[in-house]
């Protein structure tokens, strides 16, 4: 590892000493209640994982413990879509980028304000509106878009992950503001399939469930230059796996992606269940999770381990 400070010493060591420094400041977060799936979930929970390029594990806490990936499960949609560039033609990627945007929010994750003030045309493929434009495309192009999800995911994490269903079928239960936002980009021209297909899709891979240590090897290969170490399998090309990094960077973290930017300097992606994503570009996949949130909706503690990991590693990409 290439480290700038006196104490990174081994990681094993470090990342015990994030966790240690970090676990407390969940006290001051709310964990998501709007299934009772999260509600009910142990604010005690913690987890930190790394996955170095040679494929060397380090994890601390509960980091076999599954949870509902959400909004992590955005960057790989966005995967998949840009995969559709590849095969399909720069018409996709043309396609994709008018419909979509590229550009921080500024509100929140499931705002309609925005939406409505924009003519449906979402700010990013991270918040809902934008990843709901994702999967409308996927439908286009893919036979199974739940089926792509799950094979991609279960390829790049090393084993197979499969759906929560009491979270899919709370999702589905929850689901009137994602509904909403679908309409109205339906009723802008920026919806192409029934809303409910489009809504299918995007609960399922909401609720496909993995550990923090199943994240870390499934990003690690946005880290390398799009191909994943494991398999020696290209998933992007270069040129596109850096702009899902660059994405992640300033539009991953809801509402606090210049606060992540300051503090941690890598790019990372949320999930209302407490997790976060984090790339470390040539060096390692990263997944803490922790389930109580700061108000922007990211894993309090989890942002406090990513700051003090990147601190103490110097690990910013600034
Ligand atoms: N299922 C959640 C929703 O769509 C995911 C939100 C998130 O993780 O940010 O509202």
């Amino acid at each position: 590892m290439n480290t700038d400070t006196d104490d990174s010493g081994d990681l094993d060591q470090v990342l015990a000493e994030v966790t240690e420094h970090a676990k407390p400041s969940a006290d001051d977060g709310k964990v998501a209640d709007y299934i009772p799936s999260l509600a009910e979930v142990d604010p005690n929970l913690f987890a930190l994982a790394a996955v170095e390029m040679d494929g060397t594990e380090h994890a601390t806490g509960d980091s076999g413990v599954a949870f509902p990936i959400q909004s992590m499960s955005k960057v790989f949609a966005l995967v998949l879509a840009m995969q559709l560039t590849e095969d399909d033609g720069e018409g996709v990627s043309e396609e994709l980028w008018r419909r979509v945007g590229r550009e921080p929010s500024g509100d929140p994750f499931n705002s309609l304000v925005q939406l409505e003030r924009e003519k449906g045309v979402p700010r990013n493929p991270m918040i809902n509106a934008g990843a709901l434009i994702v999967d409308d495309i996927l439908l286009d192009h893919c036979d199974d878009v739940r089926g792509s999800m799950i094979e991609l995911l279960s390829d790049l994490a090393g084993e197979e992950v499969g759906v929560d269903e009491s979270v899919l079928q709370a999702e589905g239960d929850t689901s009137s503001r994602n509904m909403a936002m679908a309409n109205l980009m339906a009723s802008f021209g920026n919806l192409h399939h029934p809303v409910d297909d489009v809504l299918g899709a995007y609960i399922h891979q909401c609720a496909i469930s993995m550990t923090s240590l199943q994240v870390a090897r499934a990003v690690r290969f946005l880290a390398n230059d799009g191909t994943d170490p494991a398999s020696g399998r290209q998933i992007l090309p270069p040129r596109l796996a850096r702009r899902v990094a660059a994405i992640m960077l300033t539009c991953g973290t809801y509402d606090a992606a210049g606060e992540f930017a300051f503090t941690v300097g890598l790019p990372c992606k949320s999930g209302v269940a407490g997790s976060i994503a984090c790339l470390v570009p040539e060096k390692m996949g990263v997944c803490v999770w922790s389930p109580p949130l700061e108000p922007s909706g990211n894993s309090l503690a989890g942002r406090v381990a990513l700051s003090e990991l990147s601190s103490r590693l110097n690990l910013t990409v600034f």
